[in-house]
């Protein structure tokens, strides 16, 4: 995954006043990104610090080629730096469980940006394996921060580090941190992403450069679950939910709307969501307008296939009872219910 700016859903605006500042040299050495959860900044900051380091960038974009976009894409650049709040779990060594760091849990942190750069906080913990509690960004943290910026960039031109959740800071962490955008390391470039602005000290605010992300509409959201790499789970639901309910096989309903009932109330969202993508592609291909369904080789067969049984009418009715899912996953309507109900209705409409 080689994030450039053309790879980032939404936000056109605000990519391209980036771009224009980023290749002006008018970037401050500190942006803070707001965002809604989930809403993509991080994407768009990689995509920015990945563009400052390039070694061929084009006026418009990162080249996407060079060696250093290469590591940029596996997120394992020298001068990539990463901070997110964790806490201390099972796995970590007795010395590491006092002042657990973002270090400890690099790898998880990687394997989730990778597969999903539009990951929300909870996603970040359960990734992590600290889902039941909440993450903190302790001083052990912020003294990592310093050490690392001290060092000269070893590759690239900037030391870039991105900050997730900087409101997540104890006040001993925090005032660290504003001690280094105060005196920022030469050639560092900050990029703080935060749910909570005015959770943040009004001096750390003010040392930063306002990035406000405007939030994911319903499609852009539907295109960021389409894209996931790590929604093979999601697709096998769909397929199986289409199977029993072009074959009218209640019993084969059960096993799938059970899974779904047991997913966290964020994963049914998203299923939905995912779900609303894959029957647009379907709506596509039924209708001859392939090029523009986006088909990955994994689903082409498939898609095709189930586009040729469908009955024309589904569609619209699909879509209502994915919205009429997603209104009751958010008033808290008991899960087993919802996805009773929603496969009821996709086999009804098929
Ligand atoms: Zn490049």
């Amino acid at each position: 995954m080689i994030m450039r700016f053309s790879e980032v859903i939404g936000n056109d605006a605000l990519k391209e006043s980036l771009l224009k500042m980023a290749c002006g040299n008018r970037l401050g050495h500190a942006l803070l990104f707001t965002e809604e959860n989930g809403g993509g900044a991080f994407a768009l900051a990689l995509a920015l610090a990945q563009f400052v380091n390039c070694r061929d960038p084009r006026p418009d974009d990162s080249c996407g080629q060079c060696g250093s976009c290469h590591k940029y894409g596996k997120l394992i650049h020298p001068d990539l730096h990463f901070v997110f709040p964790v806490s201390s779990t099972a796995a970590l060594s007795e010395s590491e469980k006092k002042s657990p760091i973002s270090d400890y849990f690099l790898p998880a942190f990687r394997e989730l940006a990778l597969s999903n750069p539009y990951f929300t906080e909870q996603m970040l913990y359960e990734a992590i394996g600290i889902d039941k509690k909440s993450g903190l960004i302790n001083v052990g943290e912020a003294k990592r921060i310093a050490e690392k910026l001290s060092l000269r960039a070893s590759e690239g031109q900037w030391k870039t580090m991105i900050i997730y959740l900087p409101e997540k800071m104890n006040l001993e962490a925090a005032n660290k941190l504003l001690k280094l955008l105060e005196e920022p390391p030469q050639g560092t470039l900050f990029l703080l992403i935060t749910h909570n602005p005015e959770r943040l000290l009004p001096t750390i605010r003010s040392r930063c450069q306002p990035v406000a992300l405007q939030p994911l509409n319903r499609q852009q959201r539907q295109r960021t679950e389409g894209q996931r790499q790590d929604n093979a789970d999601y697709r096998e639901i769909a397929h199986s939910l289409l199977e029993a309910g072009l074959s009218k096989k209640i019993i084969d309903l059960f096993p799938q709307w059970e899974i779904l009932a047991d997913f966290g109330r964020e994963k049914q969202r998203e299923w939905c969501l995912f779900m609303e993508y894959y029957i647009r592609k379907l709506y596509l291909v039924a209708n001859g307008i392939e090029p523009l369904a986006d088909l990955s080789p994994q689903e082409e067969t498939a898609v095709r296939g189930f586009a040729a049984k469908i009955r024309p009418g589904f569609y619209e009715k699909a879509f209502t009872a994915l919205e009429d899912a997603i209104a009751a996953i958010d008033s808290n309507v008991n899960p087993k219910l919802v996805f009773c109900d929603l496969s009821n209705r996709l086999l009804l409409a098929l």
